[in-house]
C-alpha cells in the first residue's frame, strides 16, 4: 500500500480510465450477465452496506431475501419452498449437492450429471468428494434420458438435469429425470441458473418445477435474465427443513446458526434482485423474454440466410451456428464442440442483432 494516501479526484481519475479498459455490453453477445434494470441499480444503492451474514442486525433487508425467496418459490410452484441467496448458480449447485449427499450416507458418493452441465459442478464434486458420472446427450444436446438409468447405483447421492443448458439454451427432458428420481428414490437437482428465469415466462413453458414431485431443488440466477446486479443467486429445495443438515454454530451472531456457504452476504444485489421481480411483474418478465426470444430467431434465421446453420434449436435465448467466422469488434464465443454461441440478452436488442447480421454479411462480401 501507498504510505500516504491518494488524492480523491486522482484516484477516481485512475479507477475511471481502468473502467474504460473494459468492454461496454453493446458489442458482447457472449455473456448471461446483462446490465442491472434500472430499478436493481436504484434499489443496490440503497442497501450498499447491508449484510445478510448476520440477519438480527438488518431485520429489513432479511425480510427481502424471504420475499426472493417466496417470489421465485411461487415462480417455481411452491411457494413454501426452503431458500436462501447465494452467490450465483456456483454456489446454489454446490450447496445443492451438499444437501444431497448428507442425505445419503454412502462410502463413496457419486452424482449422475449430464454432459452439459455447467464448470461449477466439476468444482462442486471436487470439494465434495463426490464421482462425477457424466451422461452422454442426445442430438440436440439434451441429457440422454435412455442411458440414465444405467449410471445410477446405490451409491448415487443426485441425478441432475439443466433448464437452459449454458452452452446450447436447451432444457433437458426434466419430467422423465423426476420420474427416474422417485423411482429409483435419488435427489433430483435441478439447475435453473439460467432458464429458470426464462421458461416460466414462455407462451407454453414445459414443466420443470416443483410441480413434478421428484424435483428437490433447484438453482435459479436473478443474476443473469433476472436483470439484477451481481452477485444474486438462489437456491431453492422442496423442504426448507433441508437446510437444517447445513448448519453451523456462530456463536458471536445476531443468529445461532447459519447453513450458507458464504459469512458475509450481500444484502444490495437481493434487494434489487427484489426490485426487478417487483417493478416487473409476471407481464413485464413475459415482455422482456418474448423480446429475447423473438431476437434469437431473428439471429438463426439472419444467420442460416448466411448459410450458417444453427447446431440445435434452442428453447432459451441462446443460439449456436456451424460457423467459424467472426466479425471484427463482435464477441462471441465458442462451445466446447466449436459451435459460434451468442446468448440474446436484454441488452442484445433487436437493433444489436441486425447491427451483427450486417457485419457478417460483410465478412462473406
Ligand atoms: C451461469 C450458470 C451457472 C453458474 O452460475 P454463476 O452465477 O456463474 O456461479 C451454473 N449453471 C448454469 C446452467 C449456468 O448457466
Amino acid at each position: 500500500m501507498r504510505e500516504v494516501g491518494c488524492p480523491e479526484e486522482d484516484l477516481f481519475s485512475f479507477l475511471s480510465s481502468k473502467r474504460r479498459e473494459d468492454l461496454g455490453y453493446r458489442n458482447i453477445l457472449s455473456s448471461m450477465c446483462t446490465p442491472p434494470h434500472p430499478v436493481a441499480a436504484r434499489a443496490h444503492a440503497i442497501f450498499l452496506e447491508t449484510n445478510l451474514g448476520d440477519p438480527g442486525l438488518f431485520p429489513g433487508t432479511a425480510a427481502l431475501e424471504d420475499l426472493l425467496v417466496r417470489r421465485l418459490g411461487t415462480l417455481m410452484h411452491h411457494a413454501d419452498a426452503g431458500g436462501y441467496a447465494t452467490s450465483g448458480g456456483t454456489e446454489s449447485n454446490i450447496q445443492a449437492l451438499r444437501i444431497a449427499k448428507r442425505q445419503k450416507s454412502v462410502k463413496s458418493p457419486n452424482v449422475v450429471i449430464p454432459a452439459s452441465s455447467h464448470f461449477s459442478f466439476t468444482k462442486a464434486c471436487d470439494i465434495l468428494g463426490l464421482e462425477m458420472r457424466t451422461v452422454p446427450l442426445d442430438a440436440e444436446f439434451r441429457m440422454d434420458t435412455e442411458a440414465v438409468d444405467g449410471f445410477i447405483d446405490n451409491n448415487t447421492v443426485a441425478l441432475v438435469g439443466v433448464v437452459g443448458t449454458t452452452e446450447y439454451g436447451v432444457v433437458d427432458p426434466i419430467a422423465r429425470l423426476a420420474e427416474i428420481a422417485l423411482d429409483r428414490d435419488v435427489f433430483l437437482h435441478v439447475d435453473a441458473a439460467f432458464g429458470g428465469m426464462v421458461v416460466p415466462f414462455l407462451d407454453s413453458p414445459v414443466p420443470f418445477d416443483f410441480r413434478l414431485p421428484g424435483v428437490s431443488s433447484i438453482s435459479i440466477d436473478p443474476h443473469k435474465m433476472g436483470m439484477s446486479t451481481i452477485p444474486a443467486g438462489c437456491l431453492l429445495t422442496r423442504n426448507p427443513d433441508w437446510f437444517a443438515c447445513l448448519n453451523v454454530d456462530t456463536p458471536y451472531l445476531t443468529v445461532k446458526r447459519e447453513c450458507t456457504l458464504a459469512g458475509t452476504r450481500p444484502g444490495a444485489s437481493v434487494a434489487a434482485a427484489v426490485a426487478v421481480l417487483e417493478y416487473l411483474g409476471m407481464d413485464g418478465m413475459r415482455a422482456v423474454v418474448a423480446g429475447c426470444m423473438e431476437n434469437t430467431r431473428r439471429l438463426i434465421e439472419g444467420m442460416e440466410t448466411f448459410g450458417y446453420p444453427r447446431a440445435v434449436t434452442p428453447d432459451v435465448n441462446v443460439a449456436t451456428f456451424s460457423c467459424d467466422r467472426m466479425p471484427p469488434g463482435w464477441r462471441v464465443s465458442t462451445t466446447r464442440n466449436g459451435h459460434m454461441r451468442i446468448v440474446c440478452m436484454p441488452h442484445v436488442t433487436r437493433d444489436v442483432v441486425e447491427r451483427f447480421l450486417v457485419d457478417m454479411g460483410d465478412i462473406d462480401a
